[in-house]
């Protein structure tokens, strides 16, 4: 029985993983969960798996889910990245799962790697701000980091087995997002709803306007640049509208390997639980005739140009993608709450790059600092955009 802590367990890839690990319980076991801010559904949470502790986002969320029942204030380790930490070190799982979305998951991550323990991650935004000193401690101690992006979980299948000398290229399958088929000069004028259908896959609102601005390719392209020691240059992104190519690694022999599914998180979420093993499952079946038309090009220059500014902070490195993803951060929440343009998310993310000074990481608090300077000029010029 592996013993699990889920991060992130009210959002929808932690609900995903509560799915799988309800389907395996004899698999898997529950001991701790950390939600944010919703408690009604933290709470309910805690009803179906009783013998787990938990954590809240905030304060004012420990208060209310405390208020909800005795049993609750019994369970709960207090509120904050503080208790995140606790809440491991006190049920020292088998693994821990880290589904938060943002900057917000990199200091619990760091401090389950610290203690030895292998993180299966989703929280790509961990990744692309700390993705050195990660990679750095998760070295020295010897822990995997696991990815749960159907991505990077495709590209570590391809890859088993093999070394990475034999690699010419890595393929990582890109939607195009909720606009792809928008005339470029209507793409401007995208409201929060236009943006929040995706065409394939069913996510939480952050990622999902990642995806429609590609911002979320650029920091995928990150992410597998850590995770799997690539080079830059031997990463490429191809749009595939049909989600069921997750992506594809072409060898030095000039044989392609692609991995396929239905785009269905539960499936990558379960090969990252069980891995290194691999579990029987009924939760996602399909036929290879379900798939009779897959098709892959370029993307279409002009058209995400948060991705392009994603590819630049990735090749300039030091504290650029920390800059870039907090700018993101900032931008997208003020998209969703109506107070920023979707054509001016680009200009919130440029505007940081330039104006951050362009610096070296040689730890933590260098990694805080870009964060906290490139959010403050984000709301700057979020404010100045709104006048
Ligand atoms: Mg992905």
């Amino acid at each position: 029985m592996k013993k699990i802590v889920l991060l992130g367990s009210t959002g929808s890839v932690g609900g995903n993983t509560l799915e799988v690990v309800k389907h395996h319980r004899d698999e898997f076991e529950l001991v701790g969960l950390a939600g944010g801010g919703n408690v009604a559904r933290l709470g309910s949470q805690c009803d179906l798996f009783p013998g787990s502790l938990c954590a809240v986002g905030t304060e004012d969320a420990y208060r209310r889910l405390t208020s909800m029942g005795a049993d609750y204030g019994r369970r709960c380790v207090g509120y904050g990245e503080e208790a995140m930490e606790r809440l491991i070190l006190e049920t020292s799982p088998d693994l821990v799962v880290n589904c938060l979305v943002g900057f917000v998951g990199l200091r619990p991550t760091l401090a389950a790697v610290e203690a030895g323990i292998p993180v299966a991650t989703a929280n790509k935004e961990a990744i692309v701000a700390g993705g050195e000193i990660l990679k750095t401690k998760a070295g020295e101690k010897k822990v995997p980091l696991i990815p749960i992006d159907s991505e990077h979980v495709a590209i570590s299948q391809c890859l088993r087995g093999r070394s990475m000398e034999e690699v010419r290229k890595v393929y990582i399958t890109a939607s195009g997002g909720a606009l792809r088929e928008k005339p470029l000069g209507e793409i401007g004028k995208a409201g929060v709803e236009d943006v929040l259908r995706h065409p394939t896959w069913n996510m939480g609102e952050k990622i999902t306007v990642d995806s429609a601005t590609m911002i979320n390719k650029g920091l995928e392209v990150m992410e597998a640049h850590w995770l799997f020691d690539l080079p830059y240059r031997k990463i490429d992104v191809v749009i595939h509208p049909q989600s069921i190519v997750h992506s594809l690694v072409e060898f030095e022999d000039g044989s392609i390997i692609a991995q396929m599914g239905v785009p269905d998180m539960r499936l990558p979420i379960l090969h990252a639980l069980s891995y290194p093993d691999m579990i029987a499952s009924d939760l996602a079946n399909s036929r290879i005739t379900d798939f009779p038309d897959l098709s892959f090009s370029e993307p279409e220059p002009g058209r995400y140009p948060c991705f392009e500014l994603a590819l630049q902070a990735a090749k300039r490195g030091g504290n650029s993608p920390t800059v870039l993803n907090s700018a993101n951060e900032e931008a997208v929440g003020a998209f969703l709450a109506g107070r920023l343009k979707f054509r001016q998310i680009p200009e919130v993310i440029a505007d940081a790059l330039e104006r951050v000074e362009q610096r070296d990481l040689h730890g933590l608090e260098d990694i805080f600092r870009s964060d906290r300077e490139a959010r403050e000029i984000a709301r700057m010029k979020i404010g100045s955009l709104n006048n």
